[in-house]
């Protein structure tokens, strides 16, 4: 099998209101899918991370620098197109965007994979270590209010309602405010719902601990992203500061980014970005190095409806870390906020809100070869804007 030709289309709509964190306020939702198609008729569909005009920016680097490395190559072949698609670009960028775009075509590559063989991506990762996979419910955004800690915690009971055992919520506004959030979000939920808070680098460790042990009194289950993602020794602060687990990584890049954060042990909660640190072919690489140091994996997840399905798949393949007869269960991350590019996408969509709803809080992966995600020409027309 040979690959023919890479085709990818930047997907955005505006939101009705505009949603914020610590580093941004957005009004559109972008997703960057990627297609690649074989001489076979087989076509496979991945994902590259990054909104707005990084996605703009990325389909360039995916059409004018990173196809000619992979044009005419099998699609089988992955290692050999990850090495040469990073060799190609490692002296320009060995983080960030490069990265993004190599992981929508590594992605898409092991879809191919799963389609030719008639087998589903969690079968091709080694086989699936659960069925049931609880998500957790991502809430929680700051938008234009006069009392967001009511709105948070309105929001946070609507999660608990529509079946979420797990929500996060984001902080990073200040110190002060982001505590009158987290208790606001507690009482609304009670005390069995795990809570956990993102605060996207906001602080430095003299900021992000008093903070941690706030948490900690409310018994937070992990704190997200407190520091800079390159201040690899202030996540080693307060990490140690603190008995909160300190989950990180979607902001970090491939095995060589990864080795700081788990040789340094600077998380407890590794969360790679699989649609942009370097696709399925490097995130084995770095389960491996997780796994040898025993630090646990929770895939971050932001995007369409195929990062949620990789992350899925990935999610049902993760060995239980450590093993035991009632292994601690990894989760998957489910964002609540609107998102027409998930629900809208797929020609079967994969309905996680209704399994949440009826199961308890749990999801099972799908067992269409592949990703299993194939997107509707129609919805991809309805959203493009790069035509
Ligand atoms: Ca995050």
């Amino acid at each position: 099998m040979q690959i023919t030709d890479i085709k990818t289309y930047v997907l955005q709509y505006d939101l009705d209101k505009r949603l914020g964190y610590s580093q941004k306020w957005f009004k559109t939702r972008t997703a960057h899918l990627v297609e690649v198609r074989t001489d076979e008729g087989l076509s496979g569909w991945g994902e590259a991370h990054g909104p707005g005009t990084i996605a703009i920016a990325n389909k360039a680097i995916i059409e004018n620098v990173l196809k000619p490395y992979v044009v005419g190559m099998d699609p089988f072949d992955v290692e050999l197109i990850w090495h040469r698609m990073y060799n190609g670009i490692r002296d320009y960028g060995q983080k960030g965007m490069p990265l993004q775009c190599m992981s929508g075509i590594d992605i898409a590559l092991w879809d191919i994979m799963g389609k030719a063989t008639g087998r589903p991506l969690w079968r091709l990762l080694g086989g699936k270590f659960r069925d049931k996979i609880m998500a957790y419910g991502y809430g929680m955004l700051f938008r234009d209010s006069p009392n967001l800690a009511k709105d948070f915690a309105d929001e946070a009971a609507g999660l608990v309602r529509a079946g979420f055992k797990a929500i996060k919520m984001k902080v990073g506004r200040s110190v002060k405010e982001d505590i009158e959030l987290a208790n606001a979000v507690r009482f609304a939920v009670g005390s069995d719902i795990l809570v956990m808070a993102d605060a996207n680098h906001a602080y430095t460790p003299r900021e992000a601990i008093p903070l941690g042990r706030r948490l900690e009194r409310l018994d937070f289950h992990w704190f997200e992203e407190p520091v800079a993602p390159e201040d690899y020794e202030g996540y080693v602060e307060v990490k140690n500061a603190l008995d909160i687990p300190i989950a990180g990584g979607e902001a970090e890049y491939t095995r060589y980014g990864f080795r700081e954060l788990i040789k340094r042990r600077c998380v407890d909660i590794l969360q790679p970005e699989i649609c942009g640190f370097g696709g399925l072919t490097e995130y084995k690489k770095v389960l491996a190095m997780a796994m040898a140091e025993g630090i646990p994996v929770i895939p971050h997840v932001w995007g369409s409806e195929i990062a949620l399905a990789v992350s899925l798949h990935c999610v049902a393949a993760l060995p239980d870390m450590p093993g035991a007869v009632t292994p601690t269960q990894p989760m998957v991350e489910y964002d609540t906020t609107p998102n027409e590019l998930r629900d809208h996408l797929a020609k079967e969509p994969l309905n996680l809100l209704e399994q949440i709803k009826n199961s308890d809080g749990y999801v099972t992966p799908p067992d269409h070869p592949g990703i299993g995600i194939e997107p509707d020409d129609d919805a991809i027309h309805k959203y493009r804007i790069d035509k």
